[in-house]
């Protein structure tokens, strides 16, 4: 769609991506679309992350990028300063004395299609998939429902996920009877609690997601629900970020990267031996 005899600019990107991923799209409290960047500046080299983060943006330097596409928003909540020793007026100072444009797709992301819970699905094979909290639109939504290619218990479906998806320090955790056994299951890209529901609705066999917290899981589990897999949420991100790496080469013709720098804050995990007992007074 673009000149070949000239790169890309920014507002070509921004174009691009804004019909890939129509703002509207986006829940209300969502903050997406272009955040900083110089709309004429060529883009020959794009970086795609999950986060918008120090280390990210050392990355974007150190490859020379002139667009950093970040699921996630810097700046979802109103600021009245974006001073240097901010943490993030930092990053702002940096992108845009470094010329690096920066746009975020993010719920607008979530709920498209393919959108960020396919990307989590085909990695699982899950076949013959539907939204988990279907929008107006038919084929869009947040979450993604499916079968699995090969049924299994849950516990071996929890060291199937830890194989397939991202590595991280969390892993993977579940919750339920492991030896139930899991035909269908239902995905959904980061914070997955407010989706519990919907999942129980479904009848599906199992729900994953990241951020999964004690008393929510363990009232849905108490009610019957499917078995819960918790995975570190830039796990459940991150492969987005290849399906939209490849369509943005496609359309720009930009040289596209994918960032894996792990950018989950848990970075230690251990076990300790499981017949152990807390010793009484
Ligand atoms: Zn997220």
């Amino acid at each position: 769609m673009t000149d070949a005899a000239a790169p890309p600019t920014v507002l070509d990107a921004v174009t691009a991506l804004d019909l890939r991923y129509p703002r509207g799209w986006a829940e209300p409290w969502d903050r997406v679309g272009l955040v900083l960047g110089d709309f004429g500046h060529p883009v020959e080299r794009v970086l795609c992350v999950v986060d918008c983060v120090p280390e990210t943006v050392d990355q974007a330097f150190d490859v020379r990028a002139d667009l950093i596409v970040a699921h996630h928003p810097l700046l979802l909540k109103p600021v009245s300063s974006i001073a240097p020793d901010t943490y993030k007026g930092r990053i702002v100072h940096r992108l845009i004395r470094g010329d690096i444009a920066l746009y975020v797709a993010h719920t607008n992301a979530d709920s498209a299609d393919p959108g960020v819970s396919d990307a989590l699905a085909a990695r699982l094979d899950l076949e013959d998939l539907r939204p988990l909290a279907p929008a107006a639109d038919p084929g869009r939504g947040i979450g993604r429902i499916g079968t699995l290619a090969t049924a299994m218990t849950l516990a071996e479906l929890t060291a199937f996920a830890a194989d397939r998806l991202p590595a991280t320090s969390a892993g993977v955790r579940a919750a339920g009877d492991p030896g139930r056994i899991i035909r269908t299951l239902a995905v959904c890209g980061g914070a997955g609690d407010s989706f519990l529901g919907d999942a129980q609705r479904a009848g599906v066999d199992a729900y994953l997601c990241a951020d999964l917290r004690h008393h929510p899981a363990s009232e849905h589990l108490a009610a019957g629900g499917p078995a819960l897999l918790d995975v570190a949420h830039w796990a459940t991100e991150r492969p987005w970020l290849d399906e939209v790496a490849g369509w943005l080469r496609g359309e720009l013709g930009a040289d596209v990267m994918v960032s894996d720098v792990d950018t989950d804050p848990w970075t230690v995990h251990a076990v300790g031996p499981l017949e152990k007992k807390e010793t009484q007074p």
